[in-house]
């Protein structure tokens, strides 16, 4: 069984030149309230690793963190589709993010967040086909599993799999409530950087 991801906090910068260096890296994206902080905590069985980079209202900053014994990092991006965020906050994130993305050497691998219980929305849609266009290669991670009822699963599987254009196997289904998936994610990760 994978163990927990040994994940340690580096830093946090609004400047992606101001990354610490990384030999592999992958990168966390999603909308706000997708789940990536509690997911982040899940993959490393931490309960406060990601709130550094969840406070809702400060200036948005890519967390970095690293793994014990290995120069390979994973980043935190502020989530995307702030509906009430000012323009300028807006439109200040996305050049970042995307300079980041276009840019990071290091970069194996997008895990994109979408949210499992309602599905793509289409910023995550937008995303996921700038990703494409830019050849960033990204791995669609849909969360809150548990909410989804039982009978339901199938059925929202091929869904989500549907409107992200993929076979739903490429789908990864994560819950952080009851820990669904998250082996699976962490056996990705190591995989991709360890
Ligand atoms: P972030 O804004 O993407 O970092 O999202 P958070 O991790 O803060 O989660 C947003 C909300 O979704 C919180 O109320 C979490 O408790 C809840 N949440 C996150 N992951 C899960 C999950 O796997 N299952 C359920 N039921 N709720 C979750």
């Amino acid at each position: 069984m994978p163990t927990p991801l040994p994940l340690v906090f580096l830093a946090a910068t609004v400047d992606a030149q101001q990354l610490p260096p990384s030999q592999a890296e992958v990168v966390f994206l999603g909308r706000s309230n997708v789940g990536k902080s509690s997911l982040l905590n899940a993959l490393a069985n931490q309960k406060d690793l990601a709130r550094v980079s969840n406070t809702p209202g400060r200036t948005q900053v890519l967390a970095c963190f690293g793994f014990e014994g290995s120069k390979a990092t994973l980043v935190d991006c502020p989530g995307y589709g702030f509906a009430k965020a000012p323009k300028a906050l807006r439109d200040g994130w996305l050049p970042m993010i995307e300079d980041y993305l276009q840019q990071r050497e290091a970069l194996r691998m997008v895990l994109l967040l979408v949210d499992g219980e309602i599905g793509p929305t289409k910023s995550d849609l937008d995303m996921l086909a700038w990703l494409r266009e830019n050849g960033l290669p990204t791995t669609v991670v849909a969360t809150k599993l548990d909410r989804v009822r039982p009978s339901h699963r199938h059925a929202r599987r091929q869904e989500v799999a549907t409107k992200c254009e993929l076979p739903a196997s490429d789908v990864l289904w994560v819950s952080c409530t009851d820990q669904q998936g998250i082996d699976a994610l962490r056996g990705l990760v190591r995989e991709l950087l360890l």
